[in-house]
């Protein structure tokens, strides 16, 4: 979300980018092409409410690249989305794609609203009018949007069912994170949770960290954090707090996953879970722990709270979870920073996957895809890992490094037009 300057994600993907072209050299006329947003567009549109009554909304779909494949990212629903926040997480999504080297550029987009003050009808009714007004920029081959905070699986059928209505046929492939029963893939759902956990295993190994019996604090309980906090345990270590939006809770034996997932399905709070002592946001991120998951918004772990922080290893569910001062703070006390466009790439992964076997009408078996996802974690981990080792840089600059240069290379490679 945008917060104040220097810690909205814009200026956060800004910095990054131009520290990143720096380092490589990159010329000025390939920077200016690079720091720019290829394609925004803003709609305003009416919906009916259940009262009956019309209420306008607002909302964006911003494509910064297209230069490696079509444009690709996620649909947020937040009161606090701003045109900024979809231009920094589109800017984003084309890094992230590049440096798991998958054949897309990045999007990003939503509309700002309270999903949870909508009933299910106003949320259909506000997805499909929204979906049409970017219909004219979205599509299988043009920009495929994907689940992001707010946003699930039963709003990206009602998207691919309102551009396959205006097709006249059906389009699985113009959306991914699906239901399985209309085109969507196995392991989709689970895939951010299973790439941070995998990358996180990997990386921990390499630096002679043992996973087994390693705390865990996460931040965030939705798609990204309940998924990594249960897959994180199926590795062998103790998830000890876990929070949502309205606070957390503690419990140092370990935490029983199952039923607090149970408690949220059923619309509860993690704050009204008995079995476990009760802490704020900020109290779990300062937590005594060997790892933690910021896996809610942007922007968590400030120079405010940076000090406090006693993990040893962060692995970003979240995209841009800290700031930059909290970044440095952090690097230059020897924290293992794992960084958002790796640790979390799990999700764009399958959602490539999940294109792969639209447009081919041929599906996978859960197996199948958990392995691929494990091969390209694992490749593009240690790609990261060596490339920052060759260079005497973080993970986080050389994953950049990566990324950058491929899309660099696509767009010199292709030129300019006319
Ligand atoms: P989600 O809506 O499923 O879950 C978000 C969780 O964060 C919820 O538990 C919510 O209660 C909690 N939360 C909200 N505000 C909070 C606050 N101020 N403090 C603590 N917790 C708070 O969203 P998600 O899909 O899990 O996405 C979480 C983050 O991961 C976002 O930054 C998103 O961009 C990123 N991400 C998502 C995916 C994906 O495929 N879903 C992939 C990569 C990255």
């Amino acid at each position: 979300m945008a917060t104040d300057e220097g810690r909205s994600a814009l200026s956060i993907a800004q910095h990054r980018f131009e520290a990143t072209a720096e380092a490589l050299g990159l010329d000025e006329s390939l920077r200016g092409i690079l720091r720019a947003v290829k394609r925004e567009l803003v709609v305003h549109f009416p919906v009916e409410m259940d009262d009956g009554g019309f209420r306008v909304f607002t909302g964006f779909r911003v494509q910064h690249s297209v230069a490696r494949g079509p444009a690709k990212g996620g649909l947020r629903y937040h009161p606090a989305m701003t045109l900024d926040d979809a231009r920094a997480l589109a800017m984003h999504m084309t890094w992230k794609a590049a440096v798991v080297d998958l054949p897309f550029g990045g999007a990003k987009g939503g509309v700002i609203c309270d999903p949870r003050a909508l009933s299910a009808s106003e949320l259909e009714r506000l997805t499909r009018r929204f979906t049409t007004e970017i219909s004219i920029i979205v599509g299988p081959d043009r920009d495929i949007p994907a689940p992001d905070l707010g946003t699930n699986p039963q709003v990206m059928a009602w998207i691919m069912d309102t551009l396959s209505m205006h097709a006249g046929f059906s389009v699985p492939a113009s959306v991914t994170g699906k239901p399985i029963s209309i085109g969507g893939s196995e392991g989709r759902f689970t895939a951010p949770g299973r790439g941070l956990t995998i990358v996180t295993v990997e990386a921990m190994r390499d630096r002679g960290l043992d996973p087994m019996g390693a705390t865990v604090a996460v931040q965030g309980f939705g798609k990204v954090g309940s998924v990594s906090a249960d897959l994180l345990t199926r590795a062998g270590m103790k998830v000890v707090a876990v929070s949502d939006s309205a606070g957390g809770i503690y419990r140092g034996d370990g935490l029983d996953l199952a039923a607090l997932r149970a408690l949220k399905e059923e619309g509860g709070r993690l704050a009204d879970y008995g079995a476990a002592d009760q802490l704020s946001n900020d109290e779990l991120l300062t937590l005594e722990v060997d790892v933690l998951v910021p896996a809610a918004l942007e922007g968590q772990v400030t120079a405010a709270n940076a000090d406090g922080v006693r993990a040893r290893v962060i692995a970003e569910g979240a995209n841009a979870p800290l700031t930059l001062e909290a970044d440095t703070m952090l690097e230059d006390r020897g924290v293992l920073i794992l960084p958002d466009i790796l640790v979390n790439a799990g999700g764009v992964v399958v959602s490539y996957f999940e294109w792969v076997q639209d447009l081919q009408a041929y599906f996978w078996a859960t197996g199948e895809v958990n392995s691929r996802l494990k091969e390209v974690m694992v490749r593009s981990y240690q790609h990261v890992s060596a490339r920052a080792a060759q260079r005497d840089v973080t993970l986080r600059s050389a994953a950049y490094e990566i990324a950058v240069e491929k899309v660099a290379e696509a767009t010199r490679v292709r030129g300019i037009y006319p």
